[in-house]
């Protein structure tokens, strides 16, 4: 049976970026992904907004790592020629939202964030078709081209000796003494023994650990599914800034977002579904025309275009606050060698370098003085 130091489950940004991590620390590294390309779960289906940290509590592994990995990100891409744009963010609020906005500017600060401060005629200087009252502006929120990032990720991590093997679903495991135990499916189907296994599967995360036998089934926290819609904008965009309104019930509202050709998009809306799909139904469109008027009254009648969809790997259901990320290492499930990432929603694809860093530090790889 073929023995590694570590084996990376799941070649999503967040195991591409641990993976670096952990061959650049020294470690043998062997990253398995179930398609045959990396990059094609939630870290392809998402808004590919470089956040700069403004809504997570302060102090949460949220606040922290997206902080962190907004400048991690910003150095990686400037280093490894990863196309990305610092636009800046507005989130604008109407009469009646001041003291939101407020809130959401000391919540900001408190993780760090400094945001300025416009005044309606301000923002609109900067935005002439925007309708508000104020505005917050968020300099260093940006974009990212997430797929060259994900394969400059990977490229760094071969140059410093991680294998990425393509086609390799973990189907199985077993927890020994001398390690664990994982069963790897595909054409080629085999069983690897690893020192430490690094679980980021994603959506799928769950139903690796269930599939692996002496992890206490008691450790593996329920998944919710969060569908998000884009609609595309036909015709050019109305803005060069991403422009947010005052978020609402755990939701961010229905936002735009720019991708680096210029087009425009709004979206993800929030839709709790029962099974992954994709299918973006063109009439949830209809809610939206009203919701983005409030701060762009000229969005024209028919302009929305269904676009694509994402799904948010939810540690709550729908009526419930969103918890944090969730890191397990031994101290929780009681099983050497083992971490598992769950609930890596937004802000992930920001926080994914510092959050390797974060899971190298608690998985004993990295001394803690490196963070
Ligand atoms: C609608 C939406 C919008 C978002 N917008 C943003 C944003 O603008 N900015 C931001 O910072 N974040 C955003 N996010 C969050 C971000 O996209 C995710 O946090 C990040 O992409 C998660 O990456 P991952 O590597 O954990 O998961 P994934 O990208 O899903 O990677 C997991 C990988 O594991 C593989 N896998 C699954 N099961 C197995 C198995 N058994 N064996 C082997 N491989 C397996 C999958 O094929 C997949 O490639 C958004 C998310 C959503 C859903």
């Amino acid at each position: 049976m073929e023995r590694v130091q570590c084996v990376v489950i799941g070649a999503g940004v967040v195991g591409l970026a641990l993976a670096r991590t952990l061959a650049r620390a020294g470690r043998e590294v062997v990253l398995l992904e179930s398609e045959d390309r990396i990059g094609t779960g939630i870290s392809s289906r998402n808004s590919e907004v470089v956040h700069a940290g403004i809504y997570y509590p302060a102090g949460s592994l949220k606040a922290r790592s997206c902080v962190a990995g907004n400048r991690l990100l910003y150095a990686f891409c400037e280093a490894h020629g990863v196309a990305h744009g610092r636009l800046g963010k507005l989130i604008v609020a109407a009469d009646g939202q001041l003291e939101a906005l407020r809130d959401l500017r000391s919540r900001a600060a408190a993780n760090g964030v400094i945001l300025e401060w416009l005044e309606g005629s301000e923002a609109r200087h900067l935005e002439p078709e925007l309708r508000c009252a104020a505005a917050l502006h968020s300099p260093t929120t940006g974009i990212v081209d997430s797929h060259g990032l994900m394969r400059a990720l990977r490229l760094d991590a071969e140059a410093h000796g991680a294998t990425v093997v393509l086609r390799s679903p973990v189907i199985g495991g077993q927890v020994r003494p001398e390690g664990i135990e994982l069963r790897v499916g595909g054409e080629e189907p085999m069983p690897i023994l690893a020192e430490r296994v690094f679980n980021a599967a994603g959506l799928g995360a769950q139903t690796v650990t269930r599939a692996i036998t002496g992890v206490p089934p008691g450790s593996i926290p329920p998944q919710f599914l969060s569908k998000g819609n884009y609609y595309g904008l036909s015709g050019p965009a109305p803005f060069s800034h991403l422009v947010y309104p005052i978020p609402s019930q755990g939701a961010l509202g229905v936002h735009l977002t720019l991708d680096l050709g210029g087009q425009a998009r709004f979206g993800p809306d929030v839709e709790w579904i029962d099974h992954e799909n994709y299918d973006v139904d063109p009439r949830r469109a209809d809610s939206f025309y009203a919701e983005v008027r409030k701060y762009w009254p000229g969005l024209p009648d028919g302009s929305l275009q269904p676009a694509y969809a994402g799904i948010r790997p939810k540690l709550h259901g729908p009526s419930e606050t969103a918890p944090d990320f969730l890191i397990q290492t031994e101290a929780v499930h009681g099983v050497p060698g083992l971490v598992n990432l769950y609930g890596i929603e937004s802000p992930g694809l920001t926080a994914s370098l510092a959050l390797a860093e974060e899971v190298a530090t608690r998985a004993g790889v990295l001394p803690a003085a490196t963070r």
